[in-house]
Parts: C-alpha cells; structure tokens; sequence
C-alpha cells in the first residue's frame, strides 16, 4: 500500500526538534506524502512554544511544495482523568490534536490508572489520535484502549519511532504486537505516524512496516492511503460542538 500521510511530527518550535516547517514540508514532498501533520509538544512539555503559537498558525499556508500541511499539537495527558494541558479556546484552533503520555508531565500509574486516562482523553473531542499507546512506562489493559477506540472515533497510533532499536520507550515491540493483535482481533483501524523530530525521518515507516508484515495485518486497517477518511473523523468527532 501507499503511505501517503504522516500525522504526527514535530518542528524546531518543539524545543527538542531540529527542522523548520519549510523543511518538513520539504521532506514530505521528496517523500512523496499528499498530507502533513504537524503536531508540536504542548505546553506541559519542558522547553517547547507558548500557547500563543497555537492561537496563531491560521497564519500558515497550509500547502507547500504540493504537501497538504495540517497543524495540531500532541498534547499531553496530565492526570487520570484525562485531561490535557490546553485550554478549550486553543484546542478548538488546532487542525486536531494527538493525545500521549510523556514521563515529564504524568507519573505512571497503575495499570487501571493509566488505562482509565487513556480511554477518557480519547473521548476528547479534539483529540483524533493517541499517540504510542505501546510505550510499557505506562502499563494499559489494550483491550480497553481498542474498544475505546472504535467507540469513540479516535485512532490508535502505530509509532514508528517506538520501535526504533535506539528509541526509549519501554517493550514497544511487545506491546505493539499485543495492541495489533486486539486491532484485528475486533476491527480496529490504525495510523502509522513517523514522529519525526527532524527532516530525515518525515514519513519514515520501516520499523512500523516489519512489525505489521510480521503479524500479517490487514491493509484495509491501515488508515494511511486515506486522508479523506482522516478529515472526515475529525469532523465527525467535533461535530458535537
Ligand atoms: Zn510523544
Ligand atoms: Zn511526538
């Protein structure tokens, strides 16, 4: 299949990412990607931008280089309950949001804990996907996290940088495999997202590509030859709004 969309990147404005929007968009189109999504670090996250620069992207063309570019943010789940660190007024800004947990803003729970945040972030208006569910710092019964996922519309990541040898992220592998499996199991689409923090990775899907190959899923779950159907999610999730 043709992997023609990345959701889930991140620019220098990220504060530990290294390529300009430019650049990304750039990469995108040698990549051969029709849409782009940039999704900075909100502002839980040590040393990445203001809320203002949320309020603000309506400011940028949203195609370049013939990329469709959309621009989100990957918020970060903050407590048990499921929320995030935006307020309403920026959230309804965004193009559509990522939701994940990052050890500089959320203490890993308990198994129900973290697995309760992570179903009720997804029942999130604006948040489209959540991202690297796979990361085992933050243990979930993944049963619960697919049927939330086909209950309420938001898209479960497959992240490749997870499964980078180098990466950081705890038993992702595993995880992923567990997580898959479920998504077959039940019919439960997913996105690969490349979460590029600099050019060279814009649209990387390799390790993401093994892993699904290896488990034998099927092409029809795979969410990244159809950006109409990305577009349309978002509008069906906001449309109570
Ligand atoms: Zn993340
Ligand atoms: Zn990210």
């Amino acid at each position: 299949m043709e992997y023609i969309l990345d959701l889930h990147t991140h620019t220098i404005a990220s504060g530990h990412a290294y390529s300009t929007i430019r650049e990304m968009a750039k990469a995108a189109a040698d990549r051969e990607l029709k849409l782009l999504g940039i999704t900075e670090h909100a502002m839980a996250m040590p040393g990445t931008c203001h809320e203002f620069y949320f309020q603000n992207m309506k400011v940028i063309p949203r195609e370049q280089y013939g990329v469709e570019l959309m621009f989100g943010s990957e918020l970060n789940v903050t407590d048990y309950d499921g929320n995030v660190d935006m307020q309403e007024y920026t959230l309804r800004r965004l193009d559509y949001a990522v939701a994940s947990f990052h050890p500089p803003c959320i203490t890993p729970g308990s198994r129900e804990e973290n697995t309760r945040a992570a179903c009720l972030v997804m029942q999130n208006p604006h948040v489209l996907i959540l991202g690297h569910p796979d990361d085992g710092r933050y243990l979930m019964n993944y049963e619960e996290i697919v049927r939330a996922s086909r209950e309420t519309g938001t898209i479960i990541e497959l992240n490749n940088s997870s499964l980078n040898p180098s990466g950081f992220r705890k038993n992702a592998l595993e995880n992923d495999k567990v997580i898959l499996n479920f998504c077959m199991k039940l019919g439960v689409p997913v996105v690969v997202n490349s979460d590029a923090h600099i050019d060279a990775d814009v649209g990387n899907h390799v390790y993401a590509q093994k892993l699904l190959d290896e488990v034998g899923f099927p092409e029809e779950l795979i969410l990244n030859d159809r950006p109409e159907e990305i577009k349309k999610r978002i509008l069906d999730k906001r449309a109570g709004l």
